[in-house]
């Protein structure tokens, strides 16, 4: 059996009940092969792959909060420090009643890979709690924040671990954790980011995500011989990612006629209209029925159906496993010619799978979406600097990582004899300079 496999067996023997975990790590591991076989003897000595897969600390924590009734309520908390080889833990926190261990595992995993691509120096790390903020009061939300960080605090730091927003943690939610790690610390530090303006954040990182995956597909398809210019995209998500690459893909010049929720989708032939989706997801924090009510053009459709409609590049920015092979038929029926991941790990393995058996080009989350967390690391630099640097400085930096994403991941695949295999060379790039950082600093 060969190393890889070895060491595939072990995490599913190690991680029981964990299939999202396994599957990243599957999809990762399968990609390295030609790398790993090439270096096999010392990986193997030096446990490699078995340090990779494992998590260098995992912390699980109770979340005790007293909601409006005065009832208290209990949620659980985790925080994932996966690896540190390359720079202080770095990842999101995603506050979401269906996350578990195994859903964050995976997520610090392939955050290992994309902070490593975006040639920043930060280790990867996600936390999460299964904390639902939908519905609750701002007191309530508070209280969990308040919570949820009094435990969390003893574990981070700005040179130790830089938690994030993701699903579900916004502004509101890095604000109250913020503030209560402040008063806790007594201590003014860069230890969040995604964080308000006025206080440490960086202009452009509510941009970062959306425009670098529409940065990074342009990029793509230039080294195609074409651009997004003219073309049709059909987006899943209506959230931050979604939001703003619906506004960048249209300021470049394609047109997005589709954006969806959990529980309903758009299709808008004349293109979606970014403000009035704003101010019903961002403002309004309202369904999708409130945008078709006051938009002539568009149709609302309950339940999935984005992949459906016909279109160029396919952008799914909602959430893991939303794209299977089924939709992936459906597009390729319809002559999709690229799918680029807004999202972490939106489509399945058997999708992608198809779309590169049928010359679909297709780039994984961990190259596409990593704007948001490039941005972050930029948010770092100007706190440790103590200066705020204007939106275009941020923006062009941020421009300037995702071509350099590309171009790497590109330069990868060609390398290995894959060329056009995105996923191979992302993962190959970002695999290879967390491995050598590991190899130098010794078996810890
Ligand atoms: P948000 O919470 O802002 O938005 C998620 C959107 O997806 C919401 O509109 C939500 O609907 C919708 N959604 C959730 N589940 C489904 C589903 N099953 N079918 C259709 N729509 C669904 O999250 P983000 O935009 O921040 O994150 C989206 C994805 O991008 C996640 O995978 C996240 O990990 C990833 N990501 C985010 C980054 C960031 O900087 N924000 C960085 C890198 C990756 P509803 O409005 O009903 O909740």
């Amino acid at each position: 059996m060969s190393y890889v496999d070895e060491v595939y067996e072990y995490v599913v023997a190690k991680n029981p009940a964990q299939p999202e975990f396994h599957q990243a790590v599957k999809e990762v591991l399968d990609s390295l092969r030609v790398v790993i076989e090439e270096h096999e003897a010392d990986y193997k000595r030096d446990a490699l792959l078995e340090r990779i897969v494992t998590p260098e600390r995992q912390i699980l924590f109770r979340v005790p909060w007293v909601d409006d009734k005065g009832q208290v309520q209990v949620n659980n908390g985790f925080r994932i420090q996966f690896n540190s080889a390359i720079g202080p833990y770095k990842g999101g926190l995603r506050l979401h009643p269906s996350v578990n261990l195994g859903i964050i595992k995976f997520l610090g995993f392939e955050q290992v890979f994309k902070n490593s691509l975006t040639g920043l120096p930060i280790g990867g790390g996600k936390g999460c709690s299964d904390f639902d903020p939908k519905g609750k009061s701002d007191r309530e939300v508070m209280a969990f924040c308040q919570s949820f960080m009094t435990e969390l605090s003893r574990h981070i730091g700005q040179f130790t671990d830089v938690p994030a927003g993701d699903i579900g943690t916004g502004a509101r939610e890095i604000g109250y954790m913020y503030g209560i790690y402040k008063k806790i610390n007594n201590r003014y530090e860069g230890v969040l980011t995604g964080k308000g303006l006025t206080y440490g954040g960086s202009l452009a990182r509510t941009e970062a995500t959306g425009y670098g995956l529409i940065y990074l597909t342009e990029e793509m398809l230039k080294a195609n011989g074409t651009d997004l210019k003219g073309k049709i995209c059909t987006v899943s998500g209506a959230g931050n990612v979604a939001i703003y690459a619906i506004q960048k893909a249209h300021e470049l010049g394609a047109k997005v006629v589709t954006c969806s929720d959990s529980t309903g989708w758009i299709y808008d032939p004349e293109g979606i209209d970014v403000d009035l989706l704003k101010e019903v997801k961002e403002v309004k924090r309202a369904r999708l029925t409130e945008y078709a009510a006051a938009r002539k053009s568009a149709e609302y459709h309950e339940g999935k159906g984005v992949w459906t409609v016909k279109c160029d590049v396919a952008l799914p920015c909602a959430t893991q496993n939303e794209l299977n092979l089924d939709d992936a038929k459906e597009l390729v029926k319809n002559g999709v010619y690229a799918v680029c991941e807004g999202a972490n790990m939106p489509t399945t393995p058997d999708a992608t799978e198809y779309f590169q058996e049928q010359g679909v080009k297709f780039v994984c989350g961990k190259a596409a979406n990593a704007g948001g967390v490039a941005t972050s690391a930029l948010e770092m630099s100007q706190n440790s600097e103590r200066l705020h640097w204007t939106f275009e400085e941020v923006d062009e930096k941020l421009k300037g990582i995702m071509v350099n994403i590309f171009k790497n991941l590109d330069a990868a695949a060609k390398k290995y004899g894959m060329e056009g295999n995105y996923v191979a060379g992302a993962n190959i790039a970002g695999f290879l300079k967390v491995a050598e950082a590991m190899q130098a600093q010794g078996i810890v």
